[in-house]
């Protein structure tokens, strides 16, 4: 025998556990080496040191003191990754408690080890693979069954071929048959056997039965953490020759492992296997506990589903706020009429006659921020037609005002130069006067209808507005020249005189009666800035300009009032920012909550699982390996709150659409954003409890209860 044919050698060994004050001496001073094929029998009574030695050998736990070579490696020069690597490509563990994953199948798991392997390969590879390791156990036709469905020996059998799926030097089993009965336990024996003949693999075996020790060429004896007897003797022929199938299957399986890498060889890392099993293992963890996993969602539903319907609250309330400034015409500034003292009571704005068009022509001469000025004069009166009538808003309005108040036509035509110039008798109806006194579908255009009593030809009929934001119907209004409204329609009110008293106190009697007498007051004027950031000066220039032609010094009250439209709009906003910043504040209460409901019920399932974790680890699952399957576990319970929280963010959006009558405009971008906050709260959540798992100590990990 050659030094190089020593795989095992450890010299001086110690380890020490430290539990409260005292120091647990379970190994003092181990020396074994161990040649390649050996079957080796660890023996001893309980608490001799045997697990202690084995998990050491096994790369489970690191000695306190002392030298481990492997396969002439210094073991102890290793750090964590390198050790998973030794573990999953030259080392296999077989349990006294087989610890197969439930609920899964003999061949997944099997096949399990093959994840983490550094080799790329296929699905149907490994599949190929595990079956094959089965078939050397005598498990062939028993693939697909469950731990559950398995009797011990079988399971133990699943456990020996899982070990085997790598092709590792030496396989280490922890009294293997401490579970199993006596025919069992031979049977388990026999397969080890001639495991270590045919595949030439290194056995070392713990038992505290010396039949089953009885199997092995060399016999070492444990007490009090040392070796006290070490005996090789000829181990007998394994009683049951291997059946064709398995004849068969060791063949297969020594190609598997001749065709692997050779070492040094650049290992191409099985990325889609991991990551399609961690997807996998994901699924089923939540499958497993679908309640659970349901009500730990429900907060990252919530709050997705709050995060959506805020932005498209938040979109629809200013695209509506949009479309008021809009139909009010942009930039624009209104002047109305102010307080004046009427017999020392003071009125309300716009009920008095101070502003007239020569203030208007003023203002558009003098104010160098204003663009176009428009004016007009309004009155309630009647229209009439046939036996319709109907109390409308009659406006008498400048040449320009349609288009600063961003009026359009719908049918026939607008208020035109000529009409203004001659003070034609013509109207434009809105759509309210139209539905109040035509019939359906009726042709309005050329058909003349009474307004205050004058004969009007209809020329055309306003686009609707529908209602402004104070609940008003914007078109329930005709529109008439603005002569045509001051010299034949609408009687003038005398100035300075309230609009409402005029019944009572009738303008004094016009001697020769013929028309309205001309005074050209004006309701209101509108002023359109120059640009939206000039509104403030524009306001300050008609201020000034109106003062001095008003004679008003600043100490006196105006008798005119200037109100700024777009600002009037933007206040409307306000209650909807209420509602979206109460969304706003749901959604994030709820993607914290959610995300620590997340990393509460990931803390519960690391526990649960710690046995899992640790024998992932044995099979040679890194530390990241182990990090990353429970972070996407978080991820994926988040994700699929995330999606449902979408779902239902849409539909709530669509929901408050119809009943605030907003358009709704649903945002991919909201979408967009509700599935990254989903993803980051599983990752922010799920990393404390993933590195929790990923930080166990494997031999700590196996044995917890
Ligand atoms: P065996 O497998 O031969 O029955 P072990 O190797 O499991 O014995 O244990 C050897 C000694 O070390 C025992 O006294 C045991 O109590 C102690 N021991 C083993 N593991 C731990 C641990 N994790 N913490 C503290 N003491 C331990
Ligand atoms: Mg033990």
């Amino acid at each position: 025998m050659t030094a190089s044919n020593i795989i095992i050698e450890v010299g001086g060994l110690t380890r020490t556990f430290t539990v409260g004050d005292v120091d647990v001496r379970a190994l003092r001073g181990v020396n074994l080496s161990i040649e390649r094929g050996e079957f080796v029998a660890i023996m001893g009574a309980s608490g001799s040191g045997k697990s202690t030695l084995m998990a050491i050998l096994g790369c489970l736990d690191s000695q306190t003191g002392g030298r481990y070579f492997f396969g002439g490696l210094d073991v102890s020069a290793l750090h964590e990754p390198q050790l998973a690597k030794l573990r999953r490509e030259k080392l296999g563990f077989v349990f006294q408690s087989f610890n197969l994953l439930a609920r899964t199948s003999a061949i997944e798991n099997v096949a399990l080890p093959l994840f983490y392997s550094d080799e790329a390969i296929e699905g149907a590879q490994r599949l190929e693979r595990a079956r094959a390791a089965l078939e050397l156990l005598g498990l062939g036709d028993r693939a697909q069954n469950t731990p559950a469905q398995l009797s011990g020996g079988q399971q133990q059998r699943v456990a020996i071929a899982r070990a085997l799926i790598n092709g590792p030097s030496v396989l280490f089993a922890d009294e293997p048959t401490g579970n199993l009965d006596t025919k069992t336990s031979h049977e388990i024996m026999e397969s080890l056997l001639s495991l270590n003949r045919d595949q030439s693999l290194t056995v070392i075996v713990v038992t505290h039965e010396p039949d089953i020790a009885a199997y092995a060429g060399r016999v070492i004896t444990m007490r009090d953490g040392q070796i006290v007897s070490d005996e090789r003797r000829a181990s007998p022929a394994p009683s049951r020759p291997p059946t064709p199938q398995q004849k068969e299957a060791s063949a297969a399986m020594t190609i598997f492992h001749s065709s692997r890498p050779a070492k040094g060889a650049l290992a191409q890392v099985s990325t889609l296997a991991f990551a399609s099993m961690i997807v996998t293992a994901a699924v089923q963890a939540i499958a497993r506990n679908k309640l659970r996993s349901a009500l730990t969602m429900l907060g990252v539903f919530i709050g997705v589903a709050a995060l959506i319907a805020m932005v498209a609250v938040g979109n629809g309330a200013n695209a509506a706020v949009r479309k008021q400034i809009e139909s009010l015409g942009t930039n624009l500034v209104v002047v109305l009429p102010g307080a004046v003292l009427t017999g020392g009571a003071r009125s309300g704005f716009g009920s008095a006659s101070t502003l007239t068009v020569a203030d208007a022509q003023a203002i558009r001469r003098e104010a160098p921020e204003v663009g176009l000025v428009a004016y007009l004069m309004r009155q309630m009166g009647q229209v009439q037609l046939r036996n319709q009538n109907w109390t409308t808003n009659i406006q008498a309005v400048s040449l320009n005002y349609p288009p600063v108040t961003n009026w359009r036509i719908a049918e026939g035509r607008g208020i035109g130069a000529d009409d203004e110039r001659s003070g034609a008798l013509v109207v434009v109806i809105g759509h309210t006067v139209y539905k109040q006194l035509f019939a359906r579908g009726e042709n309005p255009l050329g058909t003349t209808i009474l307004v205050k009593g004058s004969p009007l030809r209809v020329v055309g009929v306003l686009a609707t507005k529908g209602q402004s934001m104070w609940g008003q119907d914007q078109d329930d209004l005709v529109m008439i020249p603005f002569k045509t409204g001051e010299r034949k329609v609408l009687g003038v009110a005398a100035p300075n005189q309230p609009t409402n008293l005029t019944s009572l106190y009738p303008p004094p009697p016009n001697p020769f009666n013929l028309q309205p007498r001309l005074t050209g007051y004006v309701n209101s004027i509108y002023v359109q800035a120059t640009a939206q950031t000039r509104i403030p000066a524009a306001i300050d220039d008609i201020n000034r300009i109106l003062m001095r032609r008003h004679r008003i010094r600043p100490t006196d009250i105006k008798d005119f009032d200037i109100r700024n439209l777009s600002q009037i709009a933007e206040t409307a906003e306000g209650s909807s920012k209420v509602m979206a910043v109460l969304l706003a504040i749901v959604a994030s209460i709820s993607l914290l909550v959610g995300g620590i409901g997340i990393m509460n019920i990931l803390l519960v399932s690391v526990t649960e699982r710690t046995r899992e974790i640790g024998l992932r680890m044995a099979v040679g699952a890194q530390r990241l390996h182990v990090l990353t399957q429970f972070l996407a576990e978080a991820v994926l319970i988040s994700v699929s709150g995330g999606l449902a929280g979408i779902a239902a963010g849409v539909a709530i959006s669509e929901i408050i659409a119809i009943f605030s009558a907003w358009s709704s405009p649903v945002s991919l971008v909201a979408i967009a954003i509700g599935f990254v906050f989903s993803v980051a709260v599983g990752v922010f959540f799920g990393y404390y409890p993933a590195r929790k798992a990923a930080q166990l100590d494997p031999i700590q990990a196996l044995r917890y209860e």
